[in-house]
């Protein structure tokens, strides 16, 4: 039996980076998993593994969640656990961050999980049980990055608090992982500077960069049954970067 047996699982961003890993360890679990994309040529990819659905999702879009959480709910019966991780980054320079780039930067990485939690949780509330991992970053939690993604990471820490303890007594556990510096599509510019990677691995007590599993698998561990007590939880996940 898989730690996650029988269990629905929703995952934003499932078709790169964290997400995809995440689709596979859970799928691996025992896990019926809905790979929830916005680029739809990376899901087919996806959904040909087993027990894996890709589909296609904008999570800064109200209607398209309210009609995937309506699907998933009527195609397999429930709803157990919503990774919202799905999101976007950026290395414009402060001086230069206007406020388009500021409220699309905070559309995918702040209403997105917000407008997940709202659309999924009535679905999770209906079995008194369910459990929501929303993927933060370290930059939330120390001064680190003075730009729109640390805001829109640190909406999501608020927001993962606030929805532990509104949805507590429905069954509900909200949960936030704080990943240090992955290796994903997201942070691949970083290896174009072999100088600037042997700075941060030398800046990380663990002297390694993190990998798409340490992430999966700290989520896999709040998804399951195995953390029922833990709820409102942070979790940093950087080998000691953000300790010194
Ligand atoms: P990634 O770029 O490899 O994957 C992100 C996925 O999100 C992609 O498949 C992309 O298509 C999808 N996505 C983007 N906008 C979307 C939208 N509007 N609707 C639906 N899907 C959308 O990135 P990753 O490194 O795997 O990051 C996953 C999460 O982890 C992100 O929230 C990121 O901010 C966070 N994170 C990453 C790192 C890191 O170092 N890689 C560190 C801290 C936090």
């Amino acid at each position: 039996m898989g730690r996650v047996a029988n269990k629905v699982a929703i995952i934003t961003g499932g078709a790169s980076g964290i997400g995809e890993c995440m689709v596979d360890l859970f799928s691996q679990e025992g896990a019926i998993v809905i790979a929830a994309d916005i680029n739809e040529t990376a899901l087919e990819a996806a959904s040909k593994k087993e027990n894996v659905y890709g589909m296609k999702l904008n999570v800064s879009s109200d209607e398209d969640w309210a009609s995937l959480a309506k699907e998933v709910n009527e195609r397999f019966g429930k709803i157990d656990i919503l990774v919202n991780n799905a999101g976007i980054s950026s290395e414009k320079p402060y001086q230069d961050i206007n406020l388009d780039d500021w409220q699309k930067m905070l559309a995918i990485n702040g209403f997105g999980p917000f407008a997940g939690m709202k659309h999924v949780a009535p679905y999770m509330a209906a079995q008194k049980q369910g459990s929501i991992i929303n993927i933060s970053s370290y930059t939330a939690q120390i001064g680190q990055g003075f730009n729109h993604y640390s805001a829109s990471k640190g909406a999501v820490r608020a927001i993962s608090k606030a929805a532990a303890t509104a949805f507590g007594r429905d069954g509900i556990r909200v949960n936030a992982l704080f990943p240090g510096i992955i290796e994903t599509p997201m942070t691949q510019a970083l290896s174009t500077s072999k100088e600037l990677l042997g700075r941060l691995i030398q800046a990380t007590p663990l002297q390694r960069l993190g990998q798409p599993a340490d992430i999966a698998k700290a989520a896999l561990f709040l998804a399951s049954d195995d953390s029922a007590y833990i709820t409102g939880a942070e979790l940093v996940i950087d080998g000691g970067f953000s300790a010194q």
